[in-house]
């Protein structure tokens, strides 16, 4: 056989295991759309993320959390649940 061929059939080869990786990278990013938050920023990590909620103080994935968006930032605020986050507005006057 020669060297030629054996590139060819490694190129191939690669391109194939491309290509399953690929889809099944497709197949994973498909379960990850159905975050209700649709936060995508972070790269793919945002599912393994805790954040705090201020009211009652429970670590939720944010994945699952309540958002709000900070007044004048970027930022947000996270809810173990919508009575949480009713509370804090009400506590704190944030717009909804
Ligand atoms: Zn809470």
């Amino acid at each position: 056989m020669s060297p030629i061929k054996l590139l060819v059939i490694a190129a191939l080869l690669y391109l194939g295991y491309r290509l399953f990786i690929g889809d099944w990278n497709k197949k994973k990013g498909k379960d990850k759309e159905e975050n209700p938050s649709g936060d995508t920023q972070e790269n793919g990590q945002v599912e393994d993320v805790l954040v705090e909620d201020p009211i009652c103080h429970t670590l939720v994935p944010r994945q699952q959390a309540i958002r709000l968006k900070q007044r004048g930032t970027e930022g947000y605020y996270y809810f173990c649940s919508e009575e949480c986050c009713k509370k804090f507005v009400s506590q704190t006057g944030e717009q909804e």
